[in-house]
């Protein structure tokens, strides 16, 4: 178990938050929308307990893409980092990014899911983590 709070924020710094419960699961995300925002084969994020993200400072500089469909996707204006994503129908569901923390969040990565969307030029590690060809189903 890591040591809670758990702290983070954005590359320049601008943005700082506090996570005041352990985070209920993480996983890799490979689908094509991951791979245009983050540059990279696969995003990974950690589902946090409900109500359990404070933004420390930094809030007026946090921005949020909002697709027409999908969670929104919030990020610090001024140096362009990642922080988290929201379900825009669901306030208390918001998944931060892994590499937004400070230090060890305490869980690991545990699935891989939309593996068909997968990079062709980045082979998806052997790490036995189930994989979904789609959205992980919320009993797995
Ligand atoms: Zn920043
Ligand atoms: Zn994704």
């Amino acid at each position: 178990m890591a040591d809670l709070p758990l702290t983070g924020g954005c590359l320049c710094g601008g943005v700082r938050f506090v996570v005041s419960e352990a985070p209920v699961s993480a996983g890799y995300c490979h689908c094509t929308r991951c791979q245009r925002r983050t540059g990279s084969a696969a995003a990974v994020s950690a589902r946090l307990a409900p109500g359990s993200l404070r933004i420390e400072s930094g809030e007026e500089i946090v921005r949020s893409y909002v697709p027409d469909d999908g969670f929104a996707k919030d990020y610090c204006s001024a140096c362009g980092s990642a922080l988290w994503s929201r379900n825009p129908d669901d306030p208390d569901w918001i998944s931060v990014r892994l590499g937004a923390f400070d230090d060890d969040p305490g869980l690991r990565p545990s699935y891989r899911q939309f593996v068909a969307y997968a990079a062709c030029w980045e082979p998806i590690p052997g790490d036995g983590l189930p994989r979904f060809s789609e959205r992980r189903p919320p009993d797995a």
